[in-house]
């Protein structure tokens, strides 16, 4: 355990203004409160907060930090209360000891609490002071390095996890490049040990094999340097198991394939030593492609700054350089600690060179770029989903891609039928806005508002897409309630009969109808003509001949058994390849946007235009934007069932770019006719020395049989791109 002297002069070795008072009297405080309190180990409880003390020391944090470490466990597992170490230490140390103590108490519960809400906490108590994660980080540290006196197994394993999935990637987005490598590296060993063991064992062997590669590749590198007249301190270093393993996994390749099994780094004294040296390493050595990254003139988010490249090196193995300068070095080990300013209150970020700092806090604590924050951490648990925020402060989880209208309907089905608008983070912007990690949304509601079936476009969640569904039935029985009263209204006065609930009562059962809306709603809808109806009513009048259909025979179906489905096929040929579209008020004229070419199987949306019925468009396509401002004229569509596989009467379009040879355009043409396409158009957009481009119409049955000659013309040598054409 470090002695108290030893704790202060190590602080004040690079601290001269450390509170040496407040040091001595915290750790006396926290030795008396642990009193006999043990650790797993058997070891004096205080002998952890020391250590932890210790390794914020090694970070060269202020004396608040130190303080906080020395305290951190004792509101939480002593008598000691935040008012009383806010008396003693002052409130700002109170305030941290706090809020460690919050962290932990979630580490606590997180077997039972969802991982989102730890994150959340962790990130809100990161932004108001990141001394509480680094002092957290150093806990957490100084727990993995003992974790094998925790008996039972599967806390250690649940404590690794955690380690590995939130606390190495937060060192990590802070720059804390040493913290996070030792974090992986401990939590790997408790995860995979039997990984671990078999990456060491092929190390030994590789080491044994190769007499000691690393000092010899060294000596090597530092000659090269010299005679290009120049100065640097190369180290090298065989890298750590956890990350070799992780290369494994991620490229799919066996160790010896592995580039990065040495690691070296040259260390030179500014910038453009540090372009000089990749030069003359580049000149002397083979360049393994693609392994170049200038970090200089693009730092990482987290400011980490260095050239990276790798190379077949002087004795013939691929290796890892960086090249940086010290400064570069210190920042990329310590991260956000080699920046702290020692000043009252807090570390002072004003300089230009704390720049990447004060972003740093910024995302953190303003949500908006919060994704940017766990992109760059890669908590790949969490990419699935985003976390919002209502006014009040109530977490949502939502999937990916979610909108306002999801959360809507999270926070309660009431608001998301009546919601007309959404603030994100104070700015109203539209309902199909996807919502980005930490948002904080405030959903605007119209007790005259109703769902819109476009929404149904946009929304992922299945609470919404259900809710949307429902009410869309809903006003569309209304919609065929009205149409198929008016159908029958007109069919029975053109024979001078009128429509009666008595009459339609006797007859509903003929059409198995169990209402009679229910007859009037199958009217509306296609299913059943009036005229059926009418003289199911008045038997005796006699059955006239069907002209065209009339107004009332429309190529909609909405059937769910095969017996509606086969009378609607036959109905849609009796029609000459009626179109099947559900979602569409009966009789509406129908046809397809030039624009996108809709296919069976496409999702698509349908546009009204006023005098010309609906357009159908495919839901991706670019021309759909200009209807934003009118979501009135959207509809939901749908391809009937019956319709999917049916005849080719659908026009695909294709954009092909094919070899300007001899005899590539009839194997094009070939290719398509033996998959029982037609090309019914073809236009060269342009033409060059090697290669044609071209649009292509063809007729096919649905996007499945489009996607299957897509297939076939890739495979086609001749033919060098394909791909459905937009607009
Ligand atoms: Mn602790």
């Amino acid at each position: 355990m470090i002695r108290q002297f030893e704790l202060v002069e190590r602080v004040q070795s690079y601290d001269p203004d450390a509170d040496e008072d407040m040091l001595n009297r915290a750790y006396v405080y926290g030795l008396k409160k642990h009193g006999n309190q043990l650790r797993a180990s058997g070891d004096p409880y205080f002998s952890h907060p020391v250590e932890v003390a210790g390794i914020l020391a090694e970070m060269k944090l202020d004396t608040a930090s130190i303080v906080t470490g020395l305290l951190h466990d004792t509101i939480e597992d002593t008598d000691a209360t935040r008012d009383e170490i806010a008396g003693l230490f002052g409130e700002n140390v109170a305030r941290l000891v706090d809020g460690v103590t919050k962290l932990s108490r979630l580490e606590v519960q997180s077997e039972s609490t969802k991982e989102a809400e730890n994150l959340r906490k962790l990130v809100l108590a990161m932004s108001s002071d990141i001394r509480v994660l680094l002092v957290k980080l150093a806990d957490r540290l100084h727990n993995m390095r003992t974790l094998h006196h925790i008996k039972d197994p599967a806390r250690r394993r649940r404590i690794a996890l955690e380690t590995m999935d939130l606390y190495a990637p937060l060192a990590s987005r802070i720059g804390m490049e040493k913290v996070k490598r030792e974090l992986e590296e401990l939590a790997f060993a408790e995860l995979n040990p039997d990984g671990r063991a078999s990456v060491l064992a092929r190390q030994d062997y590789l080491r044994e094999r190769g007499e000691r590669l690393v000092p010899q590749i060294e000596v090597e590198l530092v000659k090269t340097l010299k005679e290009g007249g120049l100065k640097a301190q190369v180290s090298g270093r065989e890298k750590m198991p956890y990350s070799i393993w992780r290369k494994m996994q991620s490229k799919n390749v066996s160790f010896e394939q592995l580039a990065d099994i040495m690691a070296f780094r040259v260390i030179v004294t500014d910038v453009t030593q540090c372009y000089q040296a990749l030069g003359l390493l580049h000149g002397r050595y083979q360049v393994i492609p693609g392994r170049f990254k200038d970090y200089i003139s693009v730092p990482k988010p987290n400011g980490y700054r260095s050239l990276h490249t790798g190379v077949i090196g002087p004795l013939g193995q691929r290796i890892e350089i960086q090249i940086r300068t010290e400064e570069m070095q210190d920042q990329a080990e310590r991260g956000v600690a080699a920046h702290w300013i020692y000043k009252q209150g807090g570390p002072s970020t004003d300089a230009p060179q704390y720049a990447w700092l004060r972003s740093l806090i910024e995302i953190l604590d303003k949500a908006p770029n919060a994704e940017e924050f766990l992109e760059h951490t890669k908590l790949e648990m969490f990419h699935d989903q985003v976390f919002c925020f209502t006014p009040k402060g109530k977490l949502i989880a939502l999937p990916k891609g979610a909108t306002p209208i999801d959360f809507a309907y999270a926070v309660h089905s009431q608001v998301g039928d009546t919601c007309v608008g959404s603030k994100i983070n104070g700015r109203m912007l539209p309902l199909r806005t996807q919502l980005t990690n930490g948002d904080q949304v405030e959903i605007i509601t119209s007790k005259a508002q109703t769902p819109s079936p476009t929404w149904e476009r946009f929304v992922v969640t299945g609470k919404a897409k259900a809710a949307i569904r429902r009410f869309i039935r809903t006003r569309q029985r209304e919609q065929y309630l009205q149409l198929g009263k008016s159908l029958l209204d007109k069919t029975f006065h053109e024979e001078g009969y009128e429509v009666t609930e008595k009459g339609l009562d006797g007859v509903r059962a003929n059409f198995k109808q169990a209402t009679t809306d229910d007859l009037i709603a199958a009217v509306g809808a296609g299913l059943i003509t009036s005229r059926e109806v009418m003289t199911a009513v008045y038997p005796g009048l006699k059955q006239p001949q069907r002209k065209d259909g009339g107004a009332d025979v429309v190529p909609i179906s909405r059937a769910r058994n095969k017996a509606a489905a086969d009378a609607a096929k036959a109905k849609k040929d009796a029609a000459g390849g009626q179109i099947a579209i559900r979602g569409l008020i009966p009789g509406m004229a129908v046809h397809f946007a030039r624009c996108c070419h809709p296919l069976p199987g496409d999702r698509i949306v349908g546009i009204i235009t006023t005098g010309k019925g609906v357009t159908i468009h495919t839901i991706d396509c670019a021309t759909l934007e200009s209807f934003s401002e009118s979501p009135e004229r959207w509809i939901d569509v749908g391809w009937d069932s019956v319709s999917e596989g049916a005849p080719g009467i659908y026009t695909g379009r294709l954009k092909v770019t094919v070899a300007n040879q001899p005899g590539s355009l009839s194997k094009l043409s070939t290719v398509i006719a033996r998959h029982e396409g037609n090309i019914s158009n073809l236009r060269i957009v342009n033409r060059s020395m090697d290669f044609f481009d071209m649009v292509i119409d063809v007729e096919v049955n649905d996007v499945k049989h489009l996607a299957n000659i897509t297939a076939a013309l890739r495979a086609t040598p001749a033919i060098n791109a394909v791909e459905r054409a937009r607009n």
